[in-house]
Formats: C-alpha cells, structure tokens, sequence
C-alpha cells in the first residue's frame, strides 16, 4: 500500500514538477534501497554490508568504511559515508558508456586464477551464447576486473577509473593491486549476482520494465530480499552476492599479506548474511550491520 501510494506521488511529480521527478526517479530508478538524513540514497548492499564484512574480514574500521564509500559511489560516482569520507570516480558510473563493463560483468564458475569457485559455479557467458551480446574472447569481464584489482596485472578495457577525495578537483588513477581497486570490482562482483536472473530469461544487460527479472525497483528493492507474496525469486542471488563479497575481501587479503586474522569464522559471516537478508526493511538491515560493524 505504502509502495503504490509512492508511486502515486511519483506520477504526481511528474505531472507538477518535472525538474523534482527527475531527482526521484534517478533515485526510484535503480532501485537505492535506503536514504536517511545523513546519508544520500545508497544500496545497503554496497554500503552499510559490505563495510561491516569488510571489518569481519580483518580490515580495520577505516579501511572498512573507505572499501564500502568507494563500493557505494562505483554506481552514482560520488558518496559521503557517514564518517564523513567523500568519493568522486570517473569511469564506472552506471549512466555512461562505461557502465555495462562495471554494473553488467559477466562472471565465470571460478575466479582468473582457477583458485576458488565463485558461489554458486555458473558461468554466465553461457547465457550469451549465440547472441550479439555474447562475452569477448569468451571471457567475462569481471576476470579482467579481478586481474587488475587483485593482481594489478591488467587494465580494464574501459580505461582505468580516476578517484578524487576533494569532491573532484584531484584526480588520481586507482591503482591496480589495491584497496580502492578492490572496493570497485566487489561492486562489478555484487552486481554480477543482481543483474543475473535478467541476463539469464533475456539474454539483456540493463534494466527495462519487463520481465520481473529486469526491473530495478522491483528486483532490487523487493525480489532480492524476498519482499513478494509469491516467490523469492531474488533471494538466492543476494546471498550468493554477499557470500562472494566475503570470499574475495578474505582471498584479497592473503594475496596482499595482510596478516590480521578475520574476526568472523565463514560460519559466522554465513549466519549474519542469511539474517541480513531476512530482514525485509532497509532501514533494519542498515542498523544490523551498522551494529556489528561498530562492535566488532
Ligand atoms: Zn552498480
Ligand atoms: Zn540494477
């Protein structure tokens, strides 16, 4: 009810206020599942979570935050955490020619490397066989993005993106092999489970208003946490995106010696994923992980 009475509004904007609506609907569009006073519309995935497993994983809490405000402005290009961290990117935004190569990556069964299966085990390049979409090379961008933030052994095909902290007036390569560029492929990575079901029924990058599947709001708003009376069609891919995010900052940090030890088990990290994601409200699932990030 509440969710229709929104969009009433939103079509009333629309009507009234065309400069307004475009805000919203920017916001509504891509399905930012949470904006509060302090914080600008934002994926609790991508921010709030990902900062709390980045903490479980062994980072310190600064690391932690700057991972998660760099995971969460890869989809806008800019955002201020709520420590007061700000971001600017170029070349990752999700509206610009770029943005199907950082939000739409193709993933394989296992990592570049062969070294550890990516949750789940598909390839989805698969999808695009015989398709005019179908994977370069046969090889999925999100091996490409691996290579570099991990390995800094390749430069993503698109260019390699800039990152400013003083609201865009430095810019600076991200350099390969490092903490920035690891924050931007988790994103490509998360984003590789929520754009899946859409790639599978459609053999489609992008969100368009049919099917389910590849819609923004309603897949990500409602499908991916289970929000819907008939199935939970979403539900699998969120955790199956959390999982992985968990497997890549633990993988990161022995490929880079960082030698303090996770604060979670993977039991642990296993646990606290599945209840994240029961959690049907954004606002709830923001402060769960803002617990666990604060206390652990
Ligand atoms: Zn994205
Ligand atoms: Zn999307």
């Amino acid at each position: 009810m509440l969710r229709i009475h929104h969009r009433l509004t939103i079509m009333l904007l629309l009507v009234f206020s065309p400069a307004v609506f475009a805000s919203v609907l920017h916001f509504k569009n891509f399905g930012e599942d949470l904006q509060t006073k302090a914080l600008a519309p934002h994926s609790t995935f991508h921010y709030e979570l990902t900062r709390a497993l980045a903490k479980a994983a062994g980072f310190t809490a600064e690391e932690a935050e700057r991972i998660a405000v760099i995971d969460e402005a890869t989809d806008a290009g800019a955002f201020t955490g709520e420590k007061g961290l700000s971001v600017t990117l170029q070349g990752t935004k999700r509206v610009s020619a770029d943005g199907l190569y950082w939000h739409f990556a193709r993933r394989d069964r296992d990592n570049v490397t062969n070294e550890f299966t990516y949750p789940g085990a598909r390839n989805t390049c698969a999808y695009f066989s015989g398709s005019a979409d179908m994977c370069g090379n046969n090889q999925p961008e999100l091996d490409e993005i691996e290579n570099w933030a991990v390995y800094g052994r390749a430069t993503p095909s698109t260019g390699t993106p800039q990152i400013s902290y003083d609201g865009g007036n430095a810019y600076q390569e991200v350099a390969g092999k490092s903490m920035e560029a690891l924050a931007i492929y988790l994103h490509a990575l998360a984003d590789s489970y929520s754009h899946e079901a859409c790639m599978k029924a459609e053999q489609f990058r992008g969100h368009k208003p049919r099917p389910l599947e590849c819609t923004a709001v309603d897949w990500h708003l409602d499908e991916e946490y289970g929000r819907n009376e008939n199935k939970q069609a979403g539900v699998s891919y969120t955790e199956e995106a959390a999982l992985a995010t968990w497997q890549v900052l633990k993988w990161f940090r022995q490929q880079n010696g960082l030698s303090a030890n996770a604060r979670w088990s993977d039991a642990q990290a296993e646990s606290f994923i599945k209840k994240w994601i029961s959690l049907e409200q954004a606002l709830m699932r923001r402060e769960l992980a803002v617990k666990v990030f604060e206390t652990l």
